[in-house]
């Protein structure tokens, strides 16, 4: 029985993963989501229902359009995965609770931002701001407003005071508002002081990547490195692996 129910949830996530995809590909484009029906970026192609189906889609098409033969994007896959990954632990940790509907909310929210930031260098606000009052209604809802609103704060404002700073070092814009508004949110569903290990995840993996990129390219970027994706990618840690986080923080004498 619980295994219909994780394979369900799990084609469920695929599903959002797949619809976050158009999302992604077109709210940039100010194209509309719903129509019309899912094409070819390349040849234009409109593409049928079964091969669009999450993960098995890209399977039975080897990875090329039926139409143009020209490679489909990996990341259609690799999100649809990634959701229904994310919504079977949900899943499995909440059941059906608050927790499931506002992580969820969550976790396509900064999916779709990190995707919009790391192709276009844009955190649309149309999705984080409002995301910054959905968190904190879920705070209300289970009990958690103060360190919900500290959290918003917290996060927003560390990222504001780089931002103030970094400008004033380096004499251009080193973080965005929408970096800002994201890490408000973020701050607003974990709370605090989890916010603390996400922007702090978020920088170590930023740094590493920035690093990797630096010596395999041998060309320090004259763009600066988008950070929406790490963020997203820190709040979604600190929910995954909350557990193992508090224990690493506490190994380094720090009490989340
Ligand atoms: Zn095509």
């Amino acid at each position: 029985m619980n295994v219909i129910a994780y394979i369900f949830v799990f084609l469920f996530g695929a599903a959002i993963g797949s619809f976050l995809n158009v999302v992604m590909f077109r709210l940039p484009k100010g194209i509309s989501i719903v129509r019309p029906h899912s094409f070819c970026p390349h040849c234009k192609k409109p593409i049928p229902w079964y091969e669009n189906i999450p993960i098995v889609g890209y399977m039975y098409l080897g990875g090329k359009c039926s139409g143009c033969r020209k490679p489909i994007s990996i990341h259609y896959p690799i999100i649809e995965s990634l959701m229904g990954c994310l919504l079977l632990y949900l899943f499995i940790s909440y059941g059906l609770a608050a927790q499931f509907f506002f992580y969820m909310y969550l976790f396509c929210s900064l999916i779709i931002i990190a995707g919009i930031d790391f192709s276009y260098q844009i955190i649309p606000d149309i999705i984080s701001i409002p995301g910054i009052a959905i968190g904190l209604v879920f705070q209300i809802i289970t009990n958690n407003f103060i360190l919900g609103l500290i959290g918003a704060l917290f996060g927003g404002g560390l990222i504001l005071l780089l931002r103030v700073i970094g400008g004033w070092v380096y004499k251009k814009e080193v973080m965005g508002m929408g970096d800002v508004y994201l890490t408000a949110m973020i701050g607003a569903f974990v709370g605090f002081p989890l916010i603390i290990a996400s922007i702090f995840i978020a920088a170590l993996a930023g740094a590493i990547l920035g690093v990797i990129y630096v010596i395999s390219t041998h060309q320090s970027r004259e763009s600066p490195i988008p950070f929406g994706p790490f963020l997203g990618f820190g709040g979604i840690a600190v929910l995954v692996f909350n557990t193992q986080i508090i224990q690493f923080f506490r190994l380094l004498g720090i009490n989340l």
